[in-house]
């Protein structure tokens, strides 16, 4: 979007303003409205016109609490000037709104998924939200993955006239980094809960990465389709023979896969309980691993020292709970360090990217992903309708 000139253009522009709200609607994090910034600022500086579409929440009809309306007064705070504010996204007076738009001036949208037709991918609801501008970018990211109107169906009414945003870019790169042009060595650092969400991702990413370093819940599968003692841990006993092939992928390809040596246990899922570091391939019956131990730590981040890119998706333990949150922050600590002496690191998935952010990692990664679903299907390998539709010529 750089190169093109938006001057005295209506941009519709579809952006990821789906943004958490404190009990009086207030916006409680304003991180997604700020990712869109330099889209919006640069077609307002140009001397063109904004009109800014999103979802926000999943409203089942009409209600107030999903009201675009509730973050108008952040966006006027963001963009330092008035915005115009249109209670319908399609129909008349989304329509005479923004005719009467002027350079310099933006138009916020009512939320699209007041319209069951937004998530239908309804081919006469795009043309209606088509009809109010005259060049279409995506800039959300976070729905890339979505086949909906406003972010798939909507492109081919701009077949000439549409572009990504500055933050969809950035994001298509950083996933670019580590799936295309990634420097080597590679390491992809996975955790979570399950296994299972995490698969498609890890059989593709196989034949991209040297290393690969499981934590959290999903390494008890791991451990104990390996033979280990795995007390109450979290796994997923249909799943052991997926690890095994995996793990014997890994051998094939020459990939190296890292499980924790030691983790710490509970006797109860609780921050009080007790709790002490044990073998993880030997934790006593009634135990749970519920987070890397220290041992664990120091070999991860050699690994992470010696590589020049990292993924990171998935805590290594249950990092909501202080007393096992310190194998995600060393964690955290070994990617910032790694980062500072010239790495390139990602950070996606929502738990991660909380975890980032809860322990003040955010400024010391390279990057951070919006999307949590879109960021997991670009690792899979799918191409994301978002991104297909502005491709398509
Ligand atoms: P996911 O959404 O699959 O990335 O999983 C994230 C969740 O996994 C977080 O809420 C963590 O608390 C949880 N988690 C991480 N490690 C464990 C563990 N060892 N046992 C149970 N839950 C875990």
């Amino acid at each position: 979007m750089k190169d093109i000139n938006f001057k005295n253009r209506k941009v519709l522009i579809r952006v990821d303003f789906n943004v958490p709200l404190d009990s009086k609607l207030k916006v409680s994090d304003d991180t997604r409205i700020l990712a869109s910034k330099p889209t919006i600022k640069k077609i307002l500086d140009d001397g063109g016109s904004c009109i800014l579409m999103s979802h926000l929440g999943r409203p089942k009809a009409n209600e107030k609490e999903f009201s675009m309306f509730n973050i108008l007064y952040k966006i006027e705070e963001i963009f330092e000037r008035n915005v115009i504010f249109s209670n319908d996204c399609i129909g008349w007076r989304a329509k005479e709104l923004s005719q009467g738009l002027k350079p310099g001036e933006i138009l916020l949208l009512e939320n699209l998924r007041y319209y069951q037709e937004e998530i239908n991918g309804n081919y006469s609801f795009a043309k209606k939200l088509a009809s109010l501008g005259d060049f279409y970018i995506n800039d959300a990211f976070g729905t890339a993955h979505r086949a909906h109107a406003s972010t798939s169906v909507i492109a081919q009414f701009f077949p000439k006239a549409k572009c990504f945003g500055y933050l969809l870019s950035k994001e298509i790169k950083a996933i670019g980094k580590i799936m295309e042009s990634g420097e080597k060595p590679i390491v992809a650092i996975l955790g979570g809960a399950k296994v299972s969400s995490k698969i498609k991702v890890i059989l593709n990413i196989i034949d991209k990465v040297d290393h690969v370093i499981i934590g959290g819940g999903m390494a008890y599968t791991f451990i104990k389709a390996l033979g280990g003692d795995i007390g109450d841990s979290i796994f997923e006993p249909d799943k052991e023979d997926m690890a095994l092939s995996i793990i014997d992928l890994a051998k094939e390809k020459k990939v190296k896969i890292h499980l924790p040596k030691d983790v710490i246990i509970a006797d109860r899922f609780d921050n009080s309980a007790n709790i002490k570091a044990s073998d993880s391939f030997s934790i006593p019956k009634n135990w749970q691993g519920l987070d890397c131990g220290p041992k664990s730590s120091i070999v991860f981040n050699d690994i992470i020292q010696d590589c020049k890119t990292i993924l990171w998706n998935g805590p290594l333990g249950v990092f909501e709970l202080s007393r096992f949150s310190e194998g995600t922050k060393a964690l955290g600590r070994s990617v910032v360090n790694a980062t500072s002496n010239g790495a390139f690191s990602l950070v996606g998935g929502g738990d991660s990217v909380a975890a980032v952010k809860m322990f003040n990692f955010e400024s010391g990664v390279s990057y951070v992903s919006t999307g949590g679903g879109a960021m997991l299907e670009s690792l899979e390998g799918k191409s994301l309708p978002g991104i297909r539709a502005i491709n398509m010529r």
